[in-house]
């Protein structure tokens, strides 16, 4: 069972491994790798992983994913140096824990990670997968990222010093926090080349994107959630949160996700998928509400990103996103083709003109709702005064939606934490008048703050591919 994923864009549906997936990122035909099915958990096997650590837990879902591509007891290993105590600020092994606020509705850590964001759950493994596989071809990989705060540092640090991989990240010339910019400056140099794009993070996306389609630079590989082990290793927390909160194993369970580019939700969908008793998906955006009005209307539109206060969510599409809808048109990757031309000919593409209702969203157990900034101050104030906790903006905007959705049918809700508030000082100063404590590890950061460790290029991909010729 080693060939496991097709392109959602190839008609013929050749199938390739886990780990030609993990290197390739994106597909050859402009696609995104998915399962040619989804792998099934049973209610004995949830019950045998009630008992497991994160890393344990982790490997019996991924491996099911990687359909033997990488062999049981190095996939193991692997997951273990991934999600060590040193470095998820986690206790026995615990990484994701879920904390109770009020009756039946939890927030789920993920972002006790290196950079202390959610993308560490999964870019800890993939450095890990990557590299253990490079190494085994005996090849090298060059890695061409996007980021719009989080991804960057998360990725930097997930690959620093990794002998087979050298990675150029992109980020948006503003938008980002001073944290996270003295994040990833301090971790360049070596194997990591930060670039700063002037321009919003699409274009910075859209670069990426066009580089890959230039024979020159097909070979490029990706950190960003196309690639399918970014996913891959995003679902097992969800199976994770499901048996820290559930009474019976078989009940179900509602999650909301703080949603930018489609990729944590997704592996949520995926969860479902597989077995897993989820009754909704709800994705919370926030005043870039791309997804929103998508689940609400079945329209698909572009709309310019403005930059918010949950900056990692200011998207004006989600890539991923085409990984659902390819289930949705019955995997038909012509259907696929055609939709995914027309939104980026038009910038609007309706389920009208494909014959889809767009109540498939909700049969899939999709909701949605966005937020404004006032509703994640109000949010982070009220949390703060019940419980004493204080979130991120981003978690904000899932906590805002979350208490809209929640009703009193004693369904379960998880609500994602996706970033530790030291990263968003500025908001959470705002909110409750002083700033977030900080740990040890995050003390004077801005400091690091330094232009020299950002090389500036405009919004064109000449001038990139120069400096990445000039820099392999
Ligand atoms: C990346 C990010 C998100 C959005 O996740 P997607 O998988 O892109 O939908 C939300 N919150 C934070 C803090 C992030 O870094």
């Amino acid at each position: 069972m080693e060939w496991t994923l097709i392109s959602t864009r190839d008609k013929d549906k050749k199938e390739i491994s886990y780990t030609d997936a993990l290197l390739k990122g994106l597909a050859p035909d402009g696609g995104l790798y998915v399962p040619t099915e989804y792998p099934q958990v049973s209610i004995e096997e949830l019950k045998a992983m009630e008992k497991m650590s994160y890393p344990e837990l982790a490997f019996e879902v991924k491996k099911k994913l990687v359909g033997g591509a990488i062999p049981d007891e190095d996939l193991k290993t692997l997951l273990k140096n991934a999600y060590v105590e040193s470095k998820f600020n986690s206790q026995n092994l615990n990484t994701v824990p879920v904390q109770e606020i009020e009756k039946d509705l939890f927030i789920q850590n993920l972002s006790l990670g290196p950079t202390a964001a959610f993308k560490d759950m999964a870019l800890q493994s993939l450095g890990q997968e990557m590299n253990y596989e490079l190494s085994k071809r005996n090849e090298k990989l060059i890695i061409l990222g996007a980021t719009s705060g989080d991804t960057g540092s998360s990725a930097e640090a997930a690959v620093k010093g990794l002998g087979k991989i050298t990675l150029f990240m992109l980020s948006p010339k503003t938008g980002m926090s001073d944290f996270q910019k003295a994040q990833m400056g301090s971790l360049s140099g070596g194997n990591i080349f930060n670039i700063s794009v002037n321009g919003r993070f699409d274009d910075c996306q859209d670069l990426v994107k066009k580089l890959k389609q230039d024979s020159e630079f097909s070979k490029l590989g990706a950190v960003n959630s196309i690639n399918w082990g970014r996913i891959s290793s995003q679902i097992p927390y969800f199976f994770s949160g499901y048996l820290q909160v559930i009474k019976n194993i078989g009940d179900e369970i509602d999650f909301v996700v703080p949603t930018g580019n489609f990729g944590n939700i997704l592996s949520g969908y995926i969860a479902k998928k597989m077995g897993l008793p989820i009754r909704k998906l709800i994705i919370a955006t926030n005043e870039n509400n791309v997804l929103d009005n998508l689940i609400k209307t079945g329209i698909y539109e572009i709309t310019p990103a403005q930059i918010t206060s949950s900056p990692s969510m200011d998207i004006s599409k989600a890539s991923n996103y085409e990984r659902l809808l390819f289930d949705i048109v019955d995997r038909n990757a012509e259907t696929v083709i055609k939709y995914m031309g027309k939104f980026k000919e038009t910038g609007k593409v309706d389920f009208k003109d494909f014959g889809v209702d767009f109540s498939i969203f909700r049969q899939n157990g999709f909701y949605s709702d966005s937020s404004t900034h006032q509703d994640r101050i109000n949010t982070i104030k009220q949390l703060y005064k019940e419980t004493g906790k204080i979130i991120d903006p981003h978690s904000a905007d899932a906590l805002t939606v979350a208490k809209r959705y929640k009703t009193n049918d004693g369904i379960p809700m998880i609500c994602m934490e996706t970033a530790l508030p030291v990263k968003f000082e500025e908001i959470i100063k705002e909110a409750l008048g002083f700033a977030p404590e900080r740990e040890e590890r995050f003390i004077g950061i801005e400091k690091n703050i330094n232009p020299n460790n950002f090389y500036e290029i405009s919004n064109n991909e000449d001038e990139l591919k120069e400096y990445i010729r000039k820099n392999i």
